[in-house]
């Protein structure tokens, strides 16, 4: 299994990531998206992926839009020129926080969209509850990419996945309360657009039992989103885990 997407600078994980690591690893995890959410988060991000022979993304996060450096094309260019750089991102529109204004959230989006076209690579996408403009940017500079932590409608899905995208699957799926949408969208994904991802330390899947002690989501816990994926598109989970396997390394180029 392939975690596409972890948040392994945060803080959270200062203290014991060799341990996270070596769970994940335990479990099965044999490779797992570092994700960057800002310049010197990337830098981190790169740091940790070397560390441990992971990929990882340079980019910036919509919430940090607002703290973008001037010469952020030519930062985030010098970071993709390493192997471990496979991916711009996390980038893209979060208007349900609304930490950075939403020009600059666009603007900052768009430039980050040229410069993976620029250079080539496929982008990790973060939106939430900006749906629209998500689109207009995209197909603005159809890039390539996978649209992280999905949650919406179905009819979301439809548009991103006409796109070319892929899309991610967290253990957001996992939860009764909230995950009616993305459940009745799973209807429409086939599985070889699908990635599977944590984004630990977030999102801790609730199906998880005996129930863990920490609130904290590693790596190690994908396995609960490929056992709900397996029941949902009736296929066993190592075809879940051989799938979204072969889907992040086509994107990735791996
Ligand atoms: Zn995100």
């Amino acid at each position: 299994m392939i975690d596409a997407g972890v948040n392994l600078t945060s803080s959270q994980f200062h203290v014991d990531a060799d341990d996270v690591v070596a769970r994940a690893r335990e479990a099965g995890i044999t490779s797992m998206m570092v994700i960057g959410c800002d310049e010197q988060d990337s830098i981190e991000a790169l740091a940790l992926a070397k560390r441990y022979q992971y990929a990882s993304c340079a980019g910036i996060h919509p919430h940090n839009a607002k703290d973008a450096s001037a010469d952020l094309e030519s930062n985030l260019r010098q970071l993709a020129s390493e192997n471990e750089v496979v991916a711009i991102g996390e980038c893209g529109l979060d208007y349900n926080r609304d930490f950075s204004p939403r020009p600059q959230q666009r603007e900052i989006f768009a430039r980050q969209l040229a410069l993976a076209n620029e250079l080539n690579l496929p982008v990790y996408l973060h939106e939430r509850d900006a749906h629209e403009d998500m689109l207009a940017i995209l197909k603005e500079y159809q890039p390539k990419g996978v649209l992280h932590c999905f949650t919406g409608t179905r009819a979301q899905a439809e548009n991103y996945l006409d796109l070319g995208l892929y899309l991610g699957v967290t253990g957001w799926v996992c939860d009764e309360r909230r995950s009616q949408d993305l459940n009745d969208a799973l209807n429409v994904i086939s599985l070889d657009r699908v990635l599977i991802e944590t984004d630990a330390p977030y999102l801790l899947p609730r199906t998880i039992r005996p129930k863990p002690k920490s609130r904290r989501c590693e790596p190690m816990h994908l396995a609960y989103v490929v056992a709900h994926l397996s029941a949902h598109y009736g296929v066993s989970e190592s075809e879940v885990s051989k799938t979204t396997t072969q889907n992040f390394r086509t994107l990735f180029n791996l």
